[in-house]
């Protein structure tokens, strides 16, 4: 019998994976012997003296940085416990511009020079790390001779492990800068946009009066990741799946997602048992999971955590994302988090739930009863409301990937337009605003069931709306245009920065608008004028409708709001003066910090669609057109075999027609798409816009040329499973 390396290696790849979930159920459980496996600063009273505990509270309330003693103490109580939980290396942990987490791991071990090993971890170890950082891209921040790269400790997110079968390691979240200082990494603009809006929000708490005992305001952040499981098998039998984390070729099959009985759906074993098993591995992680659930497209589904304060929501994200493709493995799964792996069902999204929270845990975005006479929420929310509106266009550019065009404006996520939904109750009150008193808040009031043994149940006083971007929710934003495969730093820094602009304005304005010694009257009377003129200039941006709608495209030029349809035409947003003279103020982003990001995204559209157009005519040349021509071939010998028994073909000649011109079309739009495809020798922007123009039309015709012949070739001999099977072997 032939061999089939593949299979083998799968075969190999499963006998391991299988392997390390055995060990997992025949060793005692982790978290029954260790708990939590996270070095949590907050929370090590027990193993660290008053005053190192005092400073590192000090630090993440706006204090000052740590003293090189204190951090000494600290490596060491934090080596003490990775060692009495078996680990035997430590790696500085960060989140490059990649998008995705780095890690180089370091021994803890060292020769102790009588023979034996010493575990080590200094202060300085901590606190610095000097990882060679040539490869990463640095979008020119750095030529790659330059190639020194720091990693800064960050002790406000904490420390965790991450175990194998044979393996833990700890893992310390850091920042990564370059030689001179500039950020490399996501987290760092993040922490330094974190800051400004601290500021910023603290200045309206003051002007209130509200801000007995608040040190800091932080946003938080919950983010709802949807993905997709994929059997193993079938995923490495699919050259695309596995190269670009999508299918570029795939008919639908007769039965998808029509009868939407996917969603919300009894979720299957395979996939709860794997659930279980990721929620069991981020609660040992200190991540805690609120909600999981079946999605729309068969094969779809997603998980929300608690949220949390955005740095460590940030880091969290990005273990969880980790957490499912681990897990994933071990159930024979692969995770897949494209935002649109199959065409013609749902694509993913990551919801990006955003709010403001004093560190005393005040929801600053939660209108609370009386909505109309509470002057401070609606001070918070016009910032909002302004800060969409001025920087709409940036917020488009800062989610704008090849893979998220695919999903936005598809009918199923928000277009690529923004705006924000605020519901029946807010729209009333900014109404009201505009004209100048607030007197009544809407009440949602009283369902009544009809039924006597059912419960009244109390209504909101505002639906929901799942077509708009940035909709209010209660008592936060969710930023739903966020791709299922973005880092969620990014966004959150974006929202935080323009955000922390229009706070500014509006503290500056009501600062120079009122006296020390005003009545309450006057006061008030003040800030509704503030607020009106914020309301008139930028109401344009709140739109309650249905965003899918033509409509809605037409109102939204007349109204002057962008219109960024694809990557390409968002991405010089971040070469206009007015985004860069506001990261520059707030201190988030330098110019070259931010051209370098501008760089980075770019190339990596190119580069990316570059990965795909070769993998498609290498997929459309040795696998398809070999199948059809097969088939081809055969159906021909079929004809001359009947004719000469006698019979006639006529039929079977019409089919063999239809094929030949299929195979002949084919032929075509390979031919179409590799003239096409020449433009990676062009500069990045030039070579984007190429790319929207001309390749992505030549894709697209050359997946409908292998499309329609899936539906006629024989199923026998196609090389690829097809989205029956992908979407339903679970
Ligand atoms: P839905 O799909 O109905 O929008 P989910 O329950 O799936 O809601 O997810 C809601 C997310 O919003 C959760 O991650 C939750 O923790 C988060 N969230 C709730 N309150 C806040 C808040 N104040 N700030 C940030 N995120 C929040
Ligand atoms: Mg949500």
């Amino acid at each position: 019998m032939n061999r089939d390396p593949q299979s083998e290696a799968i075969a190999a790849s499963n006998h391991w994976q299988q392997a390390s979930l055995d060990s997992e159920k025949t060793t005692p459980r982790i978290d029954e012997i260790f708990g939590i496996d996270v070095f949590d600063m907050r929370k090590m009273r027990q193993r660290l003296p008053k005053s190192v505990c005092d400073a590192v509270e000090q630090i993440t309330n706006g204090g000052d940085k740590l003293s090189p003693s204190d951090a000494d103490v600290i490596a060491d109580a934090m080596k003490e416990w990775a060692i009495e939980r078996g680990v035997t290396h430590y790696t500085h942990w960060f989140q490059p511009l990649t998008g995705l987490t780095a890690e180089k791991h370091d021994s803890l071990t060292a020769p102790d020079g009588e023979g034996g090993v010493a575990y080590r971890l200094s202060g300085k170890s901590l606190i610095q790390g000097e990882p060679d950082a040539s490869s990463f891209p640095s979008g020119g921040l750095r030529a790659t001779f330059e190639a020194r790269g720091y990693t800064a400790w960050d002790p406000t997110s904490p420390a965790f492990i991450r175990r194998g079968a044979n393996y833990a390691t700890l893992c310390i979240p850091t920042a990564f800068v370059s030689w001179n200082g500039e950020a490399l990494d996501k987290k760092t603009p993040l922490l330094r946009s974190i800051d400004a809006i601290s500021t910023q929000a603290m200045r309206i708490l003051k002007f209130f009066g509200t801000d007995q005992g608040v040190r800091t305001i932080g946003s938080t952040l919950g983010a709802e990741q949807e993905y997709f499981l994929i059997d193993r098998n079938l995923y490495y039998a699919r050259p695309d799946l596995v190269s670009c984390d999508r299918t570029l070729f795939g008919s639908m099959p007769a039965k998808h997602q029509q009868l939407d009985d996917h969603y919300f759906g009894s979720i299957p074993t395979r996939v709860l048992s794997f659930m279980a098993e990721v929620e069991r591995e981020l609660s040992r992680l200190g991540i805690p999971v609120q909600t999981r659930h079946n999605e729309v497209a068969p094969g779809q589904y997603e998980i929300a955590p608690i949220f949390e304060t955005t740095n460590i929501a940030c880091d969290h994200q990005a273990m969880l994302m980790q957490a499912l493709k681990n897990v994933a493995g071990r159930f024979g799964f692969v995770a897949i988090m494209h935002e649109k792996p199959f065409a013609g069902v749902n694509g993913s999204g990551k919801h990006n739930n955003w709010s403001l929270s004093t560190d005393t845990g005040v929801n600053l975005l939660d209108p609370q009863d009386d909505t109309h006479n509470n002057l401070q929420f609606m001070t918070y929310l016009c910032g909002v409301i302004r800060a969409v509106h001025l920087h709409a266009d940036l917020l488009r550019a800062t989610i704008a990937s090849a893979s998220n065009d695919h999903r936005l404006g598809a009918n199923e996520a928000p277009p690529a337009i923004i705006s924000v939904f605020l519901g029946d109750m807010l729209t009333d009150l900014i109404d009201q605003i505009e004209h100048g008193t607030t007197n009544r808040t809407l009440q949602g009031g009283e369902l009544d069931l009809g039924a006597r043994t059912l419960p009244a149940l109390r209504r909101d006083s505002g639906d929901r709306n799942r077509t708009s971007p940035f909709a209010f929710i209660g008592n936060r934003f969710e930023f739903r245009a966020v791709g299922s495969t973005a880092s969620v730093a990014w966004p959150n820094t974006v929202i935080n920065a323009i955000v922390a602009e229009s706070f500014d304005y509006l503290a500056t304005e009501l600062e120079s608008t009122v006296s020390e010694g005003d009545s309450k009257e006057l006061k008030d009377s003040a800030v509704r004028k503030v607020l009106q003129k914020v309301i008139k200039d930028h109401r344009a941006i709140v739109f309650n409708g249905d965003n899918y709608s033509d409509d809605w495209q037409v109102e939204a030029k007349s109204r002057g709001l962008p219109n960024l349809r694809t990557t390409p035409d968002a991405l010089p947003v971040f070469k206009e003066s007015k985004v860069q003279a506001m990261f520059e103020k707030y201190k988030i982003l330098t110019k070259s910090e931010l051209e370098s990001r501008s760089e980075i995204f770019v190339e990596k559209y190119v580069t990316q669609i570059g990965i795909e157009t070769r993998q498609m005519l290498s997929i459309a040349k040795t696998m398809i057109l070999p199948a059809a021509t097969e088939h081809q071939r055969r159906l021909a010998q079929t004809i001359n075999s009947t004719v000469s028994a006698g019979v006639d073909a006529e039929n079977l000649r019409n089919s063999l027609g239809i094929l030949a011109q299929g195979v002949c079309d084919l032929q075509t739009r390979i031919a179409e798409l590799e003239n096409s495809a020449c433009f990676e020798t062009h500069e990045p922007f030039e070579a984007s816009i190429h790319i929207r123009d001309h390749v992505l039309g030549a894709m697209e015709s050359l997946r409908e040329s292998v499309d329609r012949l899936e539906s006629i070739v024989d199923h026998a001999l196609w090389p690829l499973p097809g989205y029956s099977q992908l979407l339903t072997i679970r």
